[in-house]
This record gives structure tokens, sequence and C-alpha cells, in this order.
């Protein structure tokens, strides 16, 4: 039996704990998050860059609260209780015009 397959990686959110669990950010796209933070997905949508690996965490609560957008609301409505981390290809600091776009809000606060 091999044990590669257990791999242990630093956990990509926290960037301070090893973990052996992953979660798939993006299709094909592996997320090492520790226990810590999988918890702490449960009330907080946890976004990651692909492009430079920052972490925007953000209160579910709040988010939900700015989305004007019905449709992409109740798309957010839904997954409430879920641990949601998704891997995005651009953070406000790569991209600050298309973070816009792409999560619906007026203003994408700073980290
Ligand atoms: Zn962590
Ligand atoms: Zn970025």
């Amino acid at each position: 039996m091999s044990v590669a397959n257990k791999k242990i990686e630093l956990c990509q959110i926290c960037r301070h704990e090893y973990t052996s669990l992953h979660v798939e950010a993006m299709p094909g796209i592996k997320i090492y998050v520790c226990d810590d933070c999988l918890e702490a997905a449960r009330y907080n949508f946890i976004w990651i860059c692909m492009n430079c690996g920052k972490v925007h965490i953000r209160n579910k609560k709040l988010v939900l609260a700015r989305i004007k957008n019905m449709e992409l609301k109740t798309a957010y409505i839904m997954c409430e209780g879920m641990q949601i981390i998704q891997g995005i290809d651009m953070c406000i600091k790569c991209d600050p015009q298309g973070i816009l776009l792409y999560m619906d809000l007026e203003k994408f606060p700073e980290c």
C-alpha cells in the first residue's frame, strides 16, 4: 500500500497548518485546507486568487446583504451552510475592475 496519496501540504488558506485535506477550488485545481479553515468556510466565503495566491475571506451574511442581483443572491443563499472555497482567476489586487463584475458587488472591500 502506497502512502503517496496521503500527501501533507501547507494549508493554502492560512499558510500555517499542515493538512492532508483538500478541496477542488476550480475544476482540476486542488487547494489544501486545514480543519480550522474548512470550519471557517461554513460562515465565510473563501476565495483564493489563482493568479497571486492571495486569500479573500468574507462573512457570508455581509456578502449576501450587499448582493443586489437576485439570481446571484439566490445562488449564494443556496450555498449558505456549505463550505465554499472557490478559486478565482484574478483578485482585486490583480484586476480591480474584473473582480467587481465577478462578484457583482458595488465595492469589493480590501482585506
Ligand atoms: Zn488553514
Ligand atoms: Zn491576485
